[in-house]
């Protein structure tokens, strides 16, 4: 019989429990042990904090309002006690932990294999009210704490205190293998589940790329001015346009294409104009790209690109009138051989040697050998060109520094606009006044902590159209978390990037830091929550200003 979900929690709460890397590992170590194969590949899983594994495109679909729903149902508890225990805890998970508490257990205990197989099958079944009767009868069996994990889990919200990176290295601690053997099978294989089984009986060698599992993106570093630079590595650096546009991982293997977007989901129909193209390169291999538009050789502005985007639909007509490119600058496997590894110069090498042709495009890249002054006076002349030519500003990457998939490291460093915004995310929103009366225009926007939690920064009418002003306001009202009245907290889904003028030190907000005239510039569907700006960031820029004549 599969293992009792009651375990695996008591797991978590023991990770929970302790802010000690060591302990945590010890804790999830000693319980996956414990485990037959099909229940350690569940557990697994459970921890990287989702339902299903990264190669797994299946998503359960289920909102915070099913979720309520079936806390208040199985904790018999009235709305205003979801309230008022939200206002306590500020996490769902915790919320149903309190309330169903006192609830009687059911008999039927959960095991590991029963929450697979209901979160199969909510992910399976279509329509929101045939998937809260499934999620009604889950809970109905869970225990308070058991009904915490169910929640964060199928929340998409785990936080912890555990990262995917600490599971990793628990099961090499649990089977006696190289912390960085596990991880680079759970990279390649895309499943957390199938590495732990894999770790246990010591074939992690064996695994191999998965086409079509996208692995997470390499991301880039702020620098706040060009100077930076030079502190953050020696020379040579690569220097290319920074292309602002719509993050993609192309996937080629046979004649099947795919393309997924920087939340790793597939978004291949999107762009049907590119397929073709893509379909018609020789072998197999995977590509990190930008997708954008061009005119006459100039990047189109991405609020316009932005427009196509909108559309499910791609209709012919936006798609003729603006046809989208792809600029591939990585390329991280070819013909079976998994590239991660490799410097970036020599990926670089490899990547040009392909015959790109039509939509497709490889950034013009810059060997700059330099140092001090003469190196910033070469990034700024860059700089200026990458903007002449409608680019965002520059990235300036290590050629010797390989594919780090997910992290954010110095080894590529962003050089953007003046850099006056960030992006942040939307936690709670105002009726407008005048014009604006019956609209949700007012964000309060908030950026993450070290700890991962969310932290406000500052609050600004939206300068958004008011077709998104509408539409952004039926997107609230759906994912309203508690209605003030005036304001409402919302589901902190949505990023925006916003333009300030400087950042100073304040108690209005919880970072301790305020924004002198905030505008709000765009919104960034494209941009998941876990990568908005940090706090670090904003004091790094506050104290840049402060230090400033
Ligand atoms: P940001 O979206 O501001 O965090 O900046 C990093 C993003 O720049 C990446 O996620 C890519 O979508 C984009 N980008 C544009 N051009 C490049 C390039 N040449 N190399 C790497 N990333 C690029």
């Amino acid at each position: 019989m599969s293992s009792l979900f009651a375990d695996w929690v008591a797991a978590a709460t023991a990770v929970r429990g302790t802010t000690k890397k060591l302990e945590k590992q010890a804790a999830l170590a000693a319980y996956f042990a414990t485990l037959d194969d099909e229940d350690l590949a569940i557990a697994a899983r459970l921890f990287a904090g989702g339902p299903f594994s990264r190669a797994d495109q299946r998503v359960l679909n289920v909102g915070w309002s099913a979720l309520t729903d079936a806390i208040l149902e199985r904790s018999r508890a009235k709305g205003d006690e979801i309230g008022a225990s939200y206002q306590r805890h500020a996490d769902l998970g915790d919320v149903a932990a309190e309330l169903i508490t006192s609830a009687p257990p059911d008999p039927r205990q959960l095991t590991l294999a029963d929450l697979n197989a209901a979160f199969e099958e909510i992910a399976a079944t279509k329509g929101s009210n045939a998937k809260r009767v499934l999620v009604r009868a889950l809970m109905a069996r869970a225990t308070g704490p058991e009904a915490r994990y169910v929640t964060k889990i199928a929340g998409g919200d785990m936080r912890i205190g555990l990262r995917e990176s600490l599971v990793e290295e628990a099961l090499a601690k649990a089977f006696g293998r190289e912390r960085e053997a596990v991880a680079r099978a759970n990279m390649l294989g895309g499943d957390i589940g199938t590495t732990a089984v894999r770790a246990r009986s010591g074939t992690l060698e064996g695994a191999a790329f998965a086409y079509f599992a996208p692995v997470g993106m390499m991301l880039a570093t702020p620098v706040l001015d060009l100077a930076e630079v030079g502190k953050r590595f020696p020379p040579p650096y690569l220097v290319e346009d920074k292309y602002d546009g719509v993050r993609a991982q192309v996937h080629k293997s046979g004649d099947r294409v795919e393309v997924f977007s920087r939340t790793l989901d597939r978004v291949t129909d999107r762009f049907p104009e590119l397929l073709d193209a893509l379909r018609a390169l020789p072998g197999s291999l995977v590509l990190d790209a930008e997708i954008l538009a061009f005119r006459e050789g100039r990047a189109i502005p991405f609020v316009d690109f932005q427009r196509r985007l909108g559309r499910k639909e791609v209709g012919g007509e936006m798609q003729s009138e603006m046809p989208s490119s792809l600029v591939a600058f990585d390329i991280l496997e070819r013909d079976g051989r998994p590239l991660l590894e490799l410097p970036l110069a020599e990926r670089s090498a490899l990547l040009r040697a392909l015959p790109l042709e039509g939509p497709l495009r490889v950034p013009d890249q810059r060997r700059v050998d330099l140092t001090g002054d003469d190196l910033v006076q070469a990034l700024e002349g860059e700089f200026s060109a990458a903007r002449e030519r409608g680019n965002e500003g520059l990235m300036v990457k290590d050629p010797r520094s390989p594919y780090r998939p997910g992290r954010r490291g110095m080894e590529w460093l962003k050089v953007k606009r003046a850099l006056t915004t960030l992006d942040v995310v939307v936690v709670a929103v105002e009726w407008g006044h005048g014009k604006r009366h019956g609209v949700l225009s007012d964000y309060t926007f908030a950026v993450r902590d070290d700890e991962g939690r969310l932290r406000t920064i500052g609050k600004a009418y939206s300068g958004l159209t008011d077709t998104e002003i509408a539409e952004m306001t039926d997107h609230f009202l759906a994912h309203t978390r508690e209605d003030r009245g005036r304001i409402r907290s919302v589901d902190p889904d949505t990023v925006i990037e916003v333009a300030f003028d400087s950042i100073q030190p304040s108690d209005r907000h919880e970072s301790g830091l305020a924004m002198r005239f905030p505008r709000i510039v765009r919104l960034r569907p494209d941009k998941p929550v876990s990568e908005i700006d940090t706090l670090a960031t904003a004091l790094a820029i506050a104290a840049r200003q402060g230090g400033a004549p």
